[in-house]
């Protein structure tokens, strides 16, 4: 195939000036504009906003059915910036440190690129989802019918990742990202004199046992061959140095690698607090809520995913083996949706994600454009 030809410096000024003006989760006004400004410049198709500040555009060639789907994202984080870069955030606490300006840039040269060499049979879209912090964007997306709206036959999605390689990437099947879901326990005691607890119903001794006893969900119940964390994050209860409090609180996270030990979890948890408050003669009230799926990659989309890679970077360059990440990624709820693969480009040595220190590598602007642009030359590949 021919060599994909680049104007890195224009990728980097895109970069540059996305990164000055970071907007958090479904806030990116000016991020979308950017974004559709670029997009109709090149004379993409583009459509309607979906979840707000979401921007869809397609380029179609040739007269294949086939379509396929590349999404970034655009949102950045409420962090304060610590850099002196002449293109650092103009908008105060807010700050790109995910690297979601490189990805929207990326995903923007490939548009670009695709658009003025037009060698492929298909429809590829273009999806700049809002909101992948926190808030579920990519459900929202879902919610709101992107794939009833466009027919789309796989999807692709990549993020930066410090401490791997520039010129690297992490490719791999099945979970990649685990399940992140949060819950709030109250439990009900019967407060009293400190000096008495006879008279009590003490939810702070009640809330130890609980605490202690969800450790045995994953060393106890679960297979050790899965996954499994639960953690108490925060624990409310008390004011006073002689009254033993009506009620206490606990909340905490639950993050697993696939739907199943997700669904178990669920009821081994809230089994476990039921019994330890009856115990000690409490009741406990849970609230429970799935924020994220895993991200889990189909077999034959990761396939394409590596051949793409294959041709930018070498076999060599490919890792296969990397273990999945504990944290999550609302591409997840794409990937519920259809077929594809999320991957992981090399940011080389730099601060971790989500630090005030981070900054996104434009040494491999390039790479991740190439990448996008070959897979989509391979998924639409004309024929003869
Ligand atoms: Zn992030
Ligand atoms: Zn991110």
């Amino acid at each position: 195939m021919k060599d994909i030809i680049l104007d890195e410096e224009q990728l980097v000024k895109w970069r540059h000036a996305l990164h000055a003006i970071p907007e958090i989760a479904f806030q990116e006004q000016k991020t979308a504009q950017f974004v559709e400004q670029k997009l109709r410049s090149f004379g993409v198709k583009v459509y309607p906003r979906m979840a707000g500040t979401g921007v869809i555009a397609s380029l179609s060639c040739g007269n294949s059915g086939h379509s396929i789907a590349l999404r970034a994202d655009l949102d950045a984080l409420p962090i304060v910036e610590k850099s002196h870069k002449e293109y650092c955030s103009t908008h105060q606490g807010v700050m790109h440190a995910c690297g979601h300006d490189g990805h929207t840039t990326m995903l923007l040269g490939a548009a670009q690129y695709l658009a003025e060499h037009q060698d492929f049979d298909g429809t590829v879209y273009f999806i700049f989802q809002p909101a992948e912090e926190n808030e579920g964007g990519g459900r929202k997306l879902v919610e709101e019918g992107l794939f009833k709206q466009y027919s789309i036959d796989e999807i692709y999605g990549m993020h930066n990742w410090p401490g791997l390689e520039v010129g690297q990437f992490s490719i791999r099947s099945g979970a990649v990202m685990a399940a992140y879901d949060v819950f709030d326990i109250t439990i009900h005691g019967k407060g009293g004199h400190a000096a008495a607890p006879h008279n009590t119903v003490d939810p702070i001794v009640t809330a130890a046992a609980v605490i202690n006893a969800l450790q045995s969900i994953s060393s106890r119940q679960l297979n050790p061959l899965d996954s499994l964390v639960v953690s108490i994050t925060r624990v409310h209860a008390g004011d006073s140095y002689n009254v033993i409090p009506q009620t206490a609180q606990l909340s905490g996270t639950v993050r697993s690698l696939c739907h199943q030990v997700q669904d178990e979890t669920i009821e081994q948890l809230k089994q476990i607090v039921h019994s330890s408050c009856e115990a000690y003669g409490a009741k406990a009230e849970i609230k429970y809520q799935k924020r994220y799926p895993c991200t889990i990659n189909t077999e034959l989309e990761t396939q394409h995913a590596y051949q793409a890679a294959l041709d930018i970077v070498g076999e060599d360059n490919i890792l296969c083996d990397a273990p999945p990440s504990m944290g999550s990624e609302d591409f997840s709820f794409l990937l519920n949706e259809s077929r594809g693969c999320y991957i992981s480009i090399g940011n080389g040595e730099t601060a971790s994600l989500h630090n005030p220190e981070y900054d996104f590598n434009d040494e491999i602007l390039t790479l991740g454009v190439k990448y996008w642009v070959r897979l989509t030359q391979m998924q639409l590949a004309k024929k003869g």
